[in-house]
């Protein structure tokens, strides 16, 4: 789950990581209020907020130095979206502006601390070379790029770490700062689950201080159980729809780009559905696992969530019955397709527990559901279906 901007600068106030004041504004009334929150002597940077990086890049992020410059921006984005380089072409929802108190820049850095598969670790990532091009040094001057990993999970070694300083150009001071920001980054980390916390900008300030100008958090889905305080920063505006109403019945779902539903049961299977339509050149339009005890009413859900997405032409069912009954998945179908109203061909392939009763009820249902017996031959029948 990501977080704003500035759910994140208030996490990090927790752990004493230096950002920058700021004010909220949800509507044009609100900037008065916003800048008392903040000293207005020098302007501030209007931040619009959305789960999105590269917001600089498109005018989301603008220095203003009067209210009217404020109002401006407030007009310009509030209830607008935001389309950067990391969202689709849709974009994202502005429904909250933050404007941050101004901060010198000397220097532009680049910090992160991940969960890195790899190396099975926590790993820091930084770079001298920081700012809204960081991707690019990663592509053109990787050696610009260091990564320190963390022992046993969680400690830093100290020669280490006076390594990167020196490497990173900072003085006793700047050292003495990174030092106490990386305990907090670690300690933000591994208290509230994350899986990303990225600073980029890090700054040098014109004073030589070290300062968060941005603050990135995503946290780990599996471990929002124990995260109630975080729970209820979600945001569910910046999710995609679908994603979100499948995580509330229980589904594992992934957007595609492509236009062939696909209903599997088991993560592994799904994936090998999605491999067979693309070997007969079809594109999937998501991935949709709904779990080894599927039930009737999950995979209606599962079918009514495929339906919504206008780009699905066809949908291939593939259902291996284990402990899963195959009888009770036609029933879910069956009901499904006659609750909500269904435009485009269904190929149904049952097999194991119950499979044979399952294939019966479909034919007999009256439905243009086609049934096949092996998945090649079902995902080629819905590749050519949907051409
Ligand atoms: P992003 O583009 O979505 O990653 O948004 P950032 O928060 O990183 O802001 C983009 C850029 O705006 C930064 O790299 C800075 O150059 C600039 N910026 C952001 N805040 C300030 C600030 O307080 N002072 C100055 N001078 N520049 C800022
Ligand atoms: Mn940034």
């Amino acid at each position: 789950m990501n977080l704003h901007e500035y759910q994140s600068k208030e996490l990090f106030e927790l752990y004493n990581l230096p950002v920058s004041k700021r004010g909220l504004i949800t509507k044009l009334s609100d900037i008065d209020e916003a800048i008392e929150k903040i000293d207005f002597s020098n302007g501030c940077v209007a931040k619009v907020q959305a789960h999105t990086g590269g917001r600089g890049k498109v005018g989301g992020v603008q220095l203003c130095k009067t209210k009217e410059e404020i109002e401006k921006f407030v007009n310009n984005w509030l209830g607008k979206k935001i389309v950067t380089n990391q969202t689709d072409d849709q974009g994202l929802p502005v429904n909250i502006i933050s404007i941050d108190e101004l901060a010198s820049i000397e220097a532009e850095l680049y910090m992160s601390l991940i969960v890195d598969r790899a190396d099975k670790c926590v790993s820091m990532i930084v770079s001298r070379a920081g700012g809204m091009n960081i991707e690019e040094v990663a592509e053109t001057n990787p050696e610009k790029i260091l990564k320190v990993k963390f022992q046993n999970g969680h400690k830093i070694d100290k020669d280490q770490l006076l390594k990167v300083c020196s490497k990173l150009e900072f003085n006793s001071e700047q050292s003495k700062q990174f030092h106490e920001i990386v305990e907090g980054c670690k300690k933000l980390f591994l208290e509230k689950d994350l899986s990303l916390l990225e600073i980029n900008p890090l700054v040098i300030t014109s004073e030589g201080d070290l300062h968060c100008l941005d603050a990135k958090i995503n946290v780990d889905e599996n471990a929002l159980y124990r995260q109630e305080d975080i729970l209820s920063m979600r945001d569910s505006s910046q999710e995609d729809e679908r994603e979100y109403q499948a995580k509330k019945h229980d589904l594992s779902y992934v957007s595609l780009d492509g236009n062939i539903g696909c209903m599997v049961n088991g993560a592994g299977l799904a994936m090998g559905t999605m491999d067979t339509i693309k070997l007969y050149n079809g594109e999937p339009a998501n991935f949709l696992d709904v779990g080894g005890t599927a039930t009737k009413e999950r995979v209606g859900e599962a079918l009514k969530l495929i339906l919504s997405d206008q780009n699905v032409k066809g949908i291939l069912v593939n259902i291996f019955g284990g402990i899963v009954r195959c009888d009770l998945i036609a029933q879910g179908i069956i009901g499904a397709i006659n609750e909500i109203e269904v435009n485009v061909p269904i190929v149904v392939r049952l097999q194991g527990n119950m499979s044979n009763e399952g294939k019966e009820l479909l034919n007999s249902s009256g439905l243009n559901v086609i049934g096949e017996d092996s998945l090649m031959e079902a995902s080629q029948k819905i590749v050519e279906l949907v051409k």
